[in-house]
């Protein structure tokens, strides 16, 4: 190893990725498809990365296609392009696979709003409540969790349990409160949130929509109840890009993390596609976690095979059956 890889690789708990120089003139698209032959490796990304990220990938989809992809990849090596928790839910699903994530520090605000031994305490508050969370939280969390949902399948995940069965939903509130109002199901709501879908402006948005009277406004339902009670359409970011696809609507005002415009265009080249502004300075709305993985740090997690996902046993052991659940429910409904 050399004395720059050893530094690297000493360093990379506190940077998060390999520290290395990489050749400015390397074509990266082709080492990294170099890569992914040598090594049998699979890309997976999310629709928020970077679009040329989104190019690579050997698949791209939200979070329920991301897991269906992990579970069943016959690689030997996944690499997540996305955040931390997802490269965990990889991890539960594949553990004989070795995940790889561009870079660790690439988090999620939702996912850390529910610390695991916090939620512990409040679950104990309800002993006969079943548990339901949004996979956006941590391997810790899902071993609290009876099951998990994603948003394109929680309306059936929720209609899977009794109606008399009390529920729990964590950690998203607006998603959690958006699926009261569709399911007309109490649940007890755990107080989460994204710092990307709950700052966008219902004021920047409605001068938009005056200046763009012929724009859908479609929103994910991570989003504020307020930004939600004004959408023409609310779904999962799959749902979004086939209303786009399939609507009649030629111009869209699109309330969620704008990498998925890259998805949106390419798919229907000739309409117009407008980011919801937030409530800041910013025109757009990026993910910060998702924005961290870059061509340079997929080329290196995937050229020395770390940074690399490590789980407790026993995380694996009790949180994989409430993903098992979700995909066996999933399956069940056709998603
Ligand atoms: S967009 Fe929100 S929920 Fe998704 S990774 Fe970023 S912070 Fe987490």
């Amino acid at each position: 190893m050399s004395a720059e890889l050893n530094l690297a690789t000493k360093n990379l708990n506190k940077m998060g990725y390999l520290e290395l120089d990489v050749d400015p003139t390397l074509d990266l698209v082709a080492e990294i498809n170099k890569l992914k032959k040598e090594k049998n490796a699979v890309i997976l990304a999310h629709y928020y990365q970077e679009s040329e990220i989104q190019d690579i990938a050997d698949y791209i989809g939200d979070s329920l296609g991301l897991s269906q992809q992990a579970a069943e990849t016959d690689a030997d090596i996944i690499v997540f392009a996305g955040v931390h928790f997802m490269a965990e839910t990889a991890k539960m699903l594949s553990p004989s696979k070795k995940v790889l994530l561009p870079d660790l520090k690439a988090g999620c605000s939702l996912a850390d709003s529910c610390p695991a031994p916090v939620f512990r305490k409040f679950k104990e508050k309800y002993p006969d409540h079943k548990v339901v969370s949004y996979i956006n939280c941590t391997a810790e969390l899902k071993t609290l969790t009876d099951v998990c949902c994603t948003s394109t399948n929680a309306k059936h995940i929720i209609d899977s349990f009794p109606p008399e069965q009390k529920l729990i939903f964590a950690p998203d509130v607006n998603l959690g409160r958006w699926l009261v109002k569709e399911t007309g199901r109490d649940m007890v709501l755990w107080n989460g949130s994204c710092m990307v879908h709950e700052i966008f402006s219902h004021e920047k948005i409605t001068k938009l929509r005056i200046k763009h009277p012929d724009a859908a406004f479609i929103a994910h339902p991570e989003c504020e109840a307020h930004i939600l009670d004004i959408a023409d359409h609310v779904g999962s970011t799959s749902s979004l890009l086939r209303f786009t696809r399939e609507s009649d609507y030629q111009e869209f005002i699109v309330a969620t993390e704008p990498g998925i415009i890259h998805q949106m265009v390419k798919e229907s080249p000739d309409k117009v596609f407008i980011p919801a502004p937030p409530n800041n300075a910013c025109a757009c709305n990026e993910c910060p976690h998702m924005k961290r993985n870059t061509m340079e740090k997929l080329y290196l997690c995937m050229k020395h095979e770390l940074p690399e996902i490590h789980l407790p046993e026993w995380v694996i052991e009790q949180g994989v059956a409430s993903i098992d659940r979700m995909l066996e429910i999933s399956a069940k409904a056709g998603l």
